[in-house]
């Protein structure tokens, strides 16, 4: 059973579990199966997993994956790591902060990366915008992550959870929620449910924008003040007020609605109105 082996490895090398590194390790062999089977991970495939800890997950990846290389910055894994996975020679750990790799070194010359990955949750944001806007080869991210930024990450316009994050994912992604996982899947068990959520990336951006920086400029301030109407909020964008009147003409956009009601096209098609009379 997945929960007694992972007990005993605890025991067998006196792992003592770091609070502040998201330690909540997956005792559920069905949501294992569901997160390799959600990663398609095929015998062409190079994985990056993120934090393996006792390399439960790894293992399964292993098995699977052409070659997998995992990042762990808790020294005290490496030599269980490196113990407990010795028998497969397509492993390769990197003792590293998840934040400071170069993703594009360890991709090299491979055509089939995949990213997996149990975050921990105080690493899921800056990880995701750092492997998304870095522009690195990856073919996807299977990832599980708290259920509420699952949702925000997946969410729609005039949805309570769709914000600047969910253009952001959606800009560079598909998204998929594949599955919930309830508390009770992991040691120790995380105050939260958490959500498996596959992220496709696309050939190109899902809208074409003429300059990216002011899209997302204008995403951000469209949601800094959830309240606040869209003249409002980018009424300081930096262009004369009846410029910028006729701008939200020309995107037939009502400069009266909120951020939260636009889609990914149409803050494209008001970033580019803007951009060109800037
Ligand atoms: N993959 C294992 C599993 O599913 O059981 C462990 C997942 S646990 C939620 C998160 C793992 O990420 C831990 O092993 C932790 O030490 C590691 N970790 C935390 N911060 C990290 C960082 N900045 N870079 C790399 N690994 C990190």
């Amino acid at each position: 059973m997945a929960d007694l082996t992972i007990s005993e490895v605890i025991k067998k090398y006196k792992f003592r579990y770091k609070k502040s590194l998201g330690q909540n390790f997956l005792i559920d062999d069905s949501v294992l199966d569901d997160v390799v089977d959600g990663a398609d991970v095929g015998a062409e495939d190079f994985i990056i997993e993120i934090g393996p800890g006792v390399g439960t997950l790894t293992r399964e990846l292993l098995k699977r994956a052409k070659r997998v290389c995992a990042i762990e910055l808790d020294d005290q894994l490496l030599p269980i790591l490196e113990d407990e996975l010795k028998e497969f020679d397509n492993f390769e750990l990197i003792h590293k902060d998840a934040l400071k790799v170069d993703y594009n070194e360890l991709i090299g010359e491979e055509k089939s990366v995949k990213l997996v990955a149990n975050l921990p949750y105080y690493l899921t944001t800056p990880i995701i915008v750092n492997l998304l806007t870095k522009g690195y080869n990856f073919k996807s991210l299977t990832i599980m992550i708290q259920k509420e930024v699952a949702q925000r990450i997946d969410s729609q316009p005039n949805c309570k959870a769709y914000g600047a994050f969910s253009i952001l994912v959606q800009y560079y992604c598909d998204t998929e929620i594949l599955r919930l996982v309830p508390p009770s899947a992991f040691l120790p068990e995380p105050k939260v449910e958490s959500m498996v959520i596959r992220l496709d990336r696309l050939s190109e951006p899902k809208v074409k924008v003429k300059d990216e920086a002011l899209f997302f400029a204008i995403v951000r301030k469209s949601f800094n003040m959830r309240r606040k109407i869209l003249w409002n909020s980018i009424k300081d964008i930096g262009i004369d007020k009846e410029e910028l009147q006729k701008c939200f003409e020309r995107a037939n956009i009502d400069p009266k609605r909120r951020g939260e009601t636009l889609s990914l096209q149409e803050f494209a098609n008001l970033s580019d109105e803007i951009g060109n009379v800037k």
